[in-house]
């Protein structure tokens, strides 16, 4: 469902190699296919280490890893910032947030995650101080070191995701304080400048001392940081900006019941890669180049459109804000373009090649030193 009517209206999210196991606050808990193996393999492997307490032990933290990502979710619903899921990786949580929060809600967003870690593992510490005197750490799991071993395994959380690096959180809470004083891309640049140089150190540091995962570990860290920094500067440009300017205003659109022969010849006329179906005055899906090329060599020139369009369409008002609309035309899983409604007729659509040429210009306009046209 969407948060708001006017965002761009997608369909259901979510990894196809993800399942969802639960719902919390109108959030989708999801869990990927990978962490059902890892699990097998901790109960495979625990079957001669104290059997179940290895399985258990690994379901516990996860839970503390979800208690994390719902913190980050809850925080972010404060701020009218939607959560669309939360998926669960054998290598930890990831909560996928829509929209734009402030600098100073991103401060908050973030820093909420860890500071969940930091609530259970007070709350564990205090309880095993008062209950036996001491936290006892042992190397070996059961029943008696399983929640000391939980405690740490939340401090190791909590101090992990601080690390000033994205694409953990202490990058983002890193780049939101610089951010409070400075133009976001600025912020993301010192930031990013940051998290790579930590992530150099890491990797020179795990080379030396043989550690295969940690030199991983930072090797992700530093795609992780760039990755942060693209992202950045592509919606400082967006920003300000809405649907209709980056809309292609001259388009044609095509009849359901049209032969992929007639599909072809539109295609090779213009500079046009995806094309409205229509049936009537309803649009009813968009055809893309792709689709053109299968229904050719799958069914012949005179296979019908309709068999070979992608059916459900994103709209959008004209006025809604560039950056959103970039979410929903970048989206992996349905590359299909955004239709632009206005009092139902479709007055433009926007696809990523449209969305990469706006950014390009706009990269020009604003590196020419003239005020971008709004
Ligand atoms: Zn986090």
């Amino acid at each position: 469902m969407d948060p708001a009517p006017q965002d761009p209206q997608k369909q259901a999210t979510g990894s196809p190699w993800s399942f969802r196991i639960a719902t919390i606050e109108g959030i989708p808990i999801r869990l990927h296919i990978t962490f059902l193996l890892f699990l097998t393999y901790i109960a495979f492997v625990g079957q001669n280490r104290g059997g179940l307490i290895w399985p258990l032990f690994v379901i516990a933290v996860f839970a503390c890893v979800l208690l994390h990502e719902l913190g980050h979710a809850l925080a972010a619903k404060k701020y009218d910032v939607h959560t669309r899921d939360i998926t669960l990786y054998p290598i930890g949580g990831i909560a996928m947030l829509e929209g734009r929060p402030t600098a100073k809600q991103e401060l908050v967003i973030a820093i909420a995650g860890p500071l969940v870690n930091v609530v259970i593992a007070v709350a564990l510490g205090v309880g095993l101080y008062f209950s036996k005197g001491t936290i006892s750490i042992s190397s070996e799991l059961k029943e008696a070191t399983f929640l000391p071993t939980l405690f740490m395994a939340n401090v190791t959380l909590a101090l992990f995701n601080l690390i000033p690096a994205f694409p953990m959180d202490g990058g983002r809470v890193l780049r939101s304080i610089l951010a409070l004083n400075m133009p976001e891309v600025k912020a993301t640049q010192i930031a990013a400048f940051v998290g790579q140089s930590l992530a150099i150190v890491l990797f020179v540091y795990a080379l030396f001392s043989g550690q295969v995962v940690l030199a991983l570990v930072a090797f992700f860290v530093f795609l992780g940081a760039g990755q942060e920094l693209a992202g950045s500067v592509t919606r400082s440009l967006l920003e300000g900006h809405k649907a209709s300017d980056a809309m292609q205003s001259r388009f044609r659109t095509i009849e359901s019941g049209a032969t992929m022969e007639m599909a072809a010849e539109m295609l090779l006329a213009g500079s046009q890669y995806h094309f409205p179906v229509t049936v009537g005055d309803e649009i009813v899906g968009t055809l893309s180049r792709t689709g053109i090329a299968q229904g050719l060599s799958q069914g012949g020139p005179s296979a019908y459109v309709a068999g070979y369009m992608q059916r459900g369409i994103k709209t959008t008002d004209p006025d809604v804000p560039l950056e959103r609309i970039a979410e929903a035309v970048t989206d992996k899983e349905d590359p299909s373009p955004v239709l632009v409604m206005e009092e139902g007729r479709l007055i433009g659509i926007i696809t990523q090649d449209n969305l990469s040429e706006f950014i390009m210009l706009e990269n020009a306009r604003r590196s020419s030193g003239r005020p971008a046209s709004a």
